[in-house]
């Protein structure tokens, strides 16, 4: 809350719910100011990358695919594989840590500066908006005008190309899970060919079309998980979006300020009209700020209008403000970083070693010894190969460490790109060099004339 602020009625309502608990639809002012411009920059690069990166190839392969279905994931050209789905989880609880780490430090700025729904909303939908019906004044006229050709025509053309946009978004996300190669097909076959990705496409398309057209602002206040978790992962050292209250209040206009009996807030309420989940900022650090920004462009240029320092609302911590603390590693700081530096470590160590193929060799469950001609016995082994590459790849195997014989049962092995071979084998040794219950053995597994793993089992 914000300390000079005793009145916390505000936080029995919420901004987008009316008295009557009705939607209450917002229509932010168009931002304008030094963050907005550099979210924009930034989330022209984040769009570039986000509609481009499937359809960037490395030697012919893809640069990022998560193919569910198949069980393919690359990332950055690296070739996952379910097997090495331990690094992943690794990597996503990683991804958590540093998350908390950067709201314990800087509150939600993910949200403002990079989450794809922020991004998608002001810096694409909303611009649209903007440009087809004007400014919020506008759009509330707009909406409050009996229906005509104008209205008729700006509504059709706007949901028109959000439609469209949907669209390509449905098509982007899919190209992520199966790949270019595939949507192409897709697109270009007689949809009886491909039923269920033409039934994807409609409903990813609907799925994003009802989110950015209608439901918003509500994904961030209402759904999203992260932005419910906030009152837990925020604390007074958390540098947020924040107004000083000290130099603020009491508010009042220009006029009556001039006898210095007031604050620096003039209560234009510039920097409520901005915010795209219509709170007013200097009620104190509330659950639906998305740390957008727009209220400090839109302060900053009052302050300019009317000759005072800019940074009445700005990127500052309750201590900040109270105490003029500027940053203060907490032990919840080090906390964090210290299991993120060891997850990194970890993961980067896992990558280092990671080999191009995984095998495992197991004794077939349930099967015992069988005696062989020549007073042999054998024992029958189950083999596992998955290939991470995009190249095929033969194997052979060759037993090790003791006399005996290994024979393949089947095809030799060839592994197709990205695909698993699962096969059997047998091990037959002279009775007599048996000497224990569990006779450890050796096989190697050679790929390209090289010893690619030295496997221990037991006969
Ligand atoms: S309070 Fe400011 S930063 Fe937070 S959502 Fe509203 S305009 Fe954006
Ligand atoms: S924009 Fe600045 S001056 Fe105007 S009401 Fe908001 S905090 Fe006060």
């Amino acid at each position: 809350m914000n300390e000079g602020n005793t009145d916390e009625s505000y936080r029995d309502t919420i901004s987008i719910v009316s008295d009557e608990g009705k939607r209450k639809w917002i229509y932010p002012k168009k931002p304008k100011g030094r963050f907005y411009t550099a979210r924009t920059v930034i989330s022209i690069f984040l769009l570039a990358f986000l509609f481009g990166s499937p359809f960037i190839r490395i030697d012919g392969h893809p640069f990022m695919l998560f193919n569910i279905i198949k069980r393919e994931f690359i990332l950055f050209g690296l070739v996952f594989t379910p097997q090495d789905f331990y690094i992943f989880g690794l990597v996503m609880i990683a991804s958590f840590v540093a998350l908390f780490l950067v709201t314990a430090v800087f509150g939600r700025i993910f949200c403002g500066w990079v989450c794809p729904q922020t991004i998608f909303l002001e810096m694409v939908f909303r611009k649209i908006e903007y440009f087809i019906e004007g400014n919020y004044k506008s759009q509330m006229d707009l909406n409050n005008s009996p229906w005509g050709i104008k209205k008729f025509f700006k509504k059709i053309s706007k949901y028109i190309i959000f439609f469209l946009i949907s669209f390509a978004i449905a098509n982007t996300f899919l190209a992520y899970i199966i790949g270019t190669d595939e949507l192409w097909k897709i697109i270009t076959d007689p949809v009886s060919q491909h039923v269920s990705g033409f039934i994807s496409i409609i409903i990813f398309t609907g799925l994003f079309y009802f989110v950015f057209a209608w439901f918003r602002e509500q994904a961030c206040i209402l759904v999203c998980p992260y932005g419910r978790l906030q009152s837990v992962l925020l604390d007074k050292n958390s540098i947020v979006i924040a107004y000083d209250f000290i130099r603020g209040e009491p508010r009042g206009k220009f006029t009556q300020k001039e006898e210095k009996s007031l604050g620096d807030c003039i209560d234009c309420k510039k920097c409520v009209n901005v915010c795209p989940t219509g709170i007013d900022i200097r009620n104190g650090t509330q659950l639906e700020c998305v740390n957008c920004t727009a209220c400090i462009d839109a302060c900053d240029s009052v302050m300019d209008k009317i000759d005072l320092p800019r940074g009445l609302i700005r990127y500052d911590s309750m201590e900040g403000i109270s105490n003029k603390v500027k940053f203060r590693w907490t032990p919840r700081i080090i906390g964090y970083c210290a299991v993120l530096v060891v997850l990194v470590s970890t993961i980067g160590v896992l990558l280092a070693n990671r080999s191009d193929t995984d095998v495992s060799i197991l004794r077939t469950p349930g099967m015992l010894y069988q005696n062989q001609p020549d007073n042999k016995v054998s024992n029958l082994y189950n083999l596992h190969i998955s290939n991470k590459t995009f190249e095929e790849k033969s194997m052979k195997l060759e037993l090790d460490g003791i006399e005996g014989e290994l024979k393949l049962l089947g095809n030799e092995i060839i592994i197709k790109p990205l695909e698993i071979y699962e096969g059997n084998f047998l091990i037959l040794i002279q009775k007599e060099k048996i000497k224990l219950t569990n006779t450890p053995v050796r096989i190697k597994v050679i790929s390209d004339g090289k010893v690619i793993e030295d496997i221990s089992t037991t006969f």
